[in-house]
């Protein structure tokens, strides 16, 4: 079985938004053929509207982020399904493009696959627009963002959390 070293972004903004993305990323873990190599500390950020368009600061909570690394022996469409059904299981809903959501789960990268299909594209279209992935993505492999990356997406306010006290 080959394993592959994946790049997940946790995001969540409602409800327990902290707690909600900690036990997304001791999920991860527990996948089937899967464990947690590394995780981000947690960042909150403000909300960023996918369609520029139409704000959503105004009437959308604050997200917590993280981005976790994971070895699995997944496929891609199935570490997919098996994070979908961590969505779900949150009590995700979509009722609107970028409705606040208890939990979303992206595969960033799948090793070095490029796939482009109607469910899956890797690497994330989005991820170098987003602090709140590159910022993570950074603090646990460093070599995979460029500085120049970081610096393009500056002027998005993020805040590293302190570590909860256990
Ligand atoms: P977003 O994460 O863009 O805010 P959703 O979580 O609702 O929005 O995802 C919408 C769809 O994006 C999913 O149904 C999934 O099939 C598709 N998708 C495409 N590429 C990816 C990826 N790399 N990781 C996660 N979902 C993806
Ligand atoms: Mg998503």
């Amino acid at each position: 079985m080959a394993l592959v070293t994946a790049y997940i972004a946790i995001g969540a903004n409602l409800g327990q938004a902290r707690l909600s993305v900690q036990q997304a990323m001791q999920a991860l873990g527990q996948l089937p053929l899967t464990r947690l190599i590394h995780g981000s500390s947690l960042y909150r950020t403000a909300p960023i509207a996918s369609d520029p368009s139409r704000p959503t600061s105004a009437t959308s909570p604050d997200f917590i982020n993280a981005v976790a690394a994971i070895e699995t022996g997944l496929t891609a469409p199935d570490l997919l399904l098996h994070l979908q059904a961590l969505e779900l299981a949150a009590g995700r809903e979509r009722p609107y493009p970028d409705a606040p959501r208890t939990l979303d789960l992206d595969i960033l990268l799948y090793g070095s696959a490029q796939m482009d299909s109607a469910q899956l594209v890797i690497p994330h279209p989005r991820m170098t627009q987003r602090a709140f992935v590159l910022v993570p993505l950074a603090e646990i492999a460093p070599a995979l963002v460029t500085s120049a990356q970081l610096a393009a997406v500056a002027h998005q306010s993020i805040e590293k959390l302190l570590p909860a006290v256990s």
